[in-house]
């Protein structure tokens, strides 16, 4: 619903009347966020963002402040930084039991929802209005992480959601990519912030919150976990099989908010024939971070409710979040030190089912779902095309079937390693950027590899974030190999691992061969030869000789 003319200028009135009589806020009530000042008609700007952490700063000691990036266009990106007592860095936690949970919002610029709701909860948590999360946990909150996308904002964009009346910004970020797209090949300031967080901070949780544009039902929040089938086996049943109903539960129980996991109908004439959520490549940042072994949430709102009501909502499911981790912090600690335990010793010795997963299919989790939706009606416009709509008949749908489980469908050998023979500055840029280990030879080795020979090299005919994506087709034969000095070596025996075989596999669905990284190296310059891939796969046992690669101080 789109506010009316008259409401606006009775908004307009209201607001005009709040700003004539201040009314004295007690000292201990603390700032209002700007959707909660405009009675929920407007949401903040960047500057409204930065003077209301600077409030919080003058009534706390418990927050510090950090620029996470700045954007392309010139904004600083604030990581607040709640604790007790506030780590001066990542260092200060060392030997300390606390639990590193990162919050972030607003990534795509006009889903601003998470935007207020973060800067919500960062006052009542120093406010000591909400339970006392600060005595197992340290927060990173990041309240407006697409700086250049919110400010863009126009009562045009996101026309089909009911609010704010004042208009959002919109998806991109100031180079006119989206963030959310970024999660492998790291051309933005602001995931490559983000990365960096991720690499110092370590969270073992991670949320990115959203508001969707999709199916019609009554819940007003939505979520679903890092879905990448590459991710650990113990994070993702614990997501699935514990995390989902008490999550379920304790929004209703104790928020009086209903949730559902975030997804789609598969038909939306018939809700019952299934739910779908995104698919789990780890452009997304939630399955980036899946893929990086930590607890990671999509969080999306429902459009289609009131903006105050979306707004409370996301609180609430912070909060859902943060009891549980309160409470499970151990336990999910203890699951994340077994998950990175796991992929080392994969890469170490990788047994006959160690695999990594080229291709997936949607399979129904355990848990069916209750949906509370609407009647749906069918009409053919007069072009002859059909449309699907709600009608405003409340209906159930039991028994859904949620296909968030991704079974393999074709796998490889997990490898020791992959040795990249081409010195391309933007391949190990980028591998060291995510965090990855990686060793250069210091003498030339011979090696039992795996070569990969591209038969086929197509570019996608779309543009995607300025892209013609590459999908390779072809065969491997095992060989064995001379490597030059210089070459560099990812061994697999690391906590990113499985990250790193995704950004090397040259059949990853989303790898730096997908990115067009190794472009220049595939397509024949001259004649037309089956071309080599120019990362192999390390399938023995074998001592080399190198050095590990430090990364060079970034120029500023
Ligand atoms: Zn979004």
């Amino acid at each position: 619903m789109r506010l009316s003319p008259p409401s606006l200028v009775f908004a307009a009135a209201l607001l005009a009347s709040i700003a004539a009589r201040p009314t004295p806020l007690p000292a201990q009530a603390g700032p209002l966020t700007t959707a909660e000042r405009s009675q929920f008609t407007e949401t903040s700007r960047h500057a409204d963002v930065l003077a209301f952490v600077a409030e919080l700063q003058r009534l706390s000691p418990k927050i510090r402040v950090e620029q996470m990036a700045v954007t392309p266009e010139g904004r600083a990106v604030p990581l607040l930084i709640l604790g007790d007592p506030v780590p001066s860095s990542p260092a200060d936690l060392r030997g300390d039991d606390r639990a590193v949970v990162y919050i972030q919002a607003n990534i795509h610029g006009g889903e601003v929802e998470g935007k207020e709701a973060a800067q919500m909860l960062a006052r009542d948590l120093l406010l000591g209005r909400t339970t006392n999360y600060l005595d197992r946990l340290v927060l990173l909150i990041v309240p407006i992480f697409n700086a250049d996308g919110n400010e863009r904002i126009s009562q045009a964009n996101r026309t089909n959601q009911a609010g704010p009346a004042g208009g959002v910004g919109d998806r991109y970020n100031g180079q006119n990519l989206d963030l959310n797209r970024d999660g492998m090949k790291l051309e933005t300031a602001e995931v490559r912030g983000l990365v960096e967080v991720l690499n110092q901070w370590d969270p073992i949780f991670f949320l990115d919150s959203h508001t969707h544009n999709g199916s019609y039902h009554q819940e007003p929040v939505t979520w679903v976990w890092g879905l990448n089938p590459n991710g650990d086996p113990g994070i993702l049943s614990y997501m699935e099989g514990t995390m989902l109903p008490a999550v379920t539960a304790r929004m209703r129980d104790t928020y009086g908010t209903l949730t559902i996991p975030h997804g789609d109908f598969v038909d939306p004439t018939d809700g019952a024939k299934g739910w779908v959520p995104l698919d789990p490549t780890p452009r997304y940042l939630s399955n980036y971070v899946g893929l990086r072994n930590r607890f990671s949430v999509l969080n999306e709102q429902y459009p289609y409710v009131d903006f105050e009501t979306r707004v409370r909502g996301a609180y609430h499911l912070f909060l859902t979040f943060l009891d549980y981790l309160h409470e499970h912090r151990d336990e999910m600690v203890g699951l994340v030190r077994a998950a990175d335990r796991r992929a080392i010793g994969m890469g170490t010795s990788p047994g006959p089912q160690d695999v990594f997963v080229i291709a997936s299919e949607a399979k129904p989790i355990a848990e069916r779902l209750t949906i509370q939706g609407y009647e749906m009606e069918v009409t053919e416009g007069a072009n002859g095309r059909r449309r699907v709509h709600p009608t405003d008949r409340k209906r159930t749908y039991a028994n859904v079937p949620y296909l968030a489980h991704f079974a393999p469908t074709r796998t490889v050998a997990y490898p020791r390693g992959y040795l990249v023979s081409v010195p391309d500055e933007r391949v190990l840029d980028d591998l060291l950027a995510h965090g990855i280990t990686v060793e250069r030879l210091t003498a030339p080795a011979t090696a039992r590899v795996e070569v990969f020979t591209a038969t086929a090299v197509e570019g996608a005919p779309r543009l995607n974030q300025g892209h013609h994506t590459t999908t390779l087709q072809g065969s491997f034969a095992t060989e064995t190999r001379t490597f030059s000095a210089g070459t560099w070596l990812v061994r697999t025996a690391q906590p990113l691992g499985p990250l790193a075989a995704a950004l090397l596999e040259p059949e990853s669905d989303d790898g730096l061969a997908t990115w067009n990284f190794f472009d220049r190296y595939l397509a024949a310059q001259f004649g037309n030869q089956p071309q080599t891939f120019p990362v192999f796969r390390l399938m023995d046992d074998t001592n080399l000789v190198t050095e590990t690669v430090r990364r060079r101080p970034r120029v500023e």
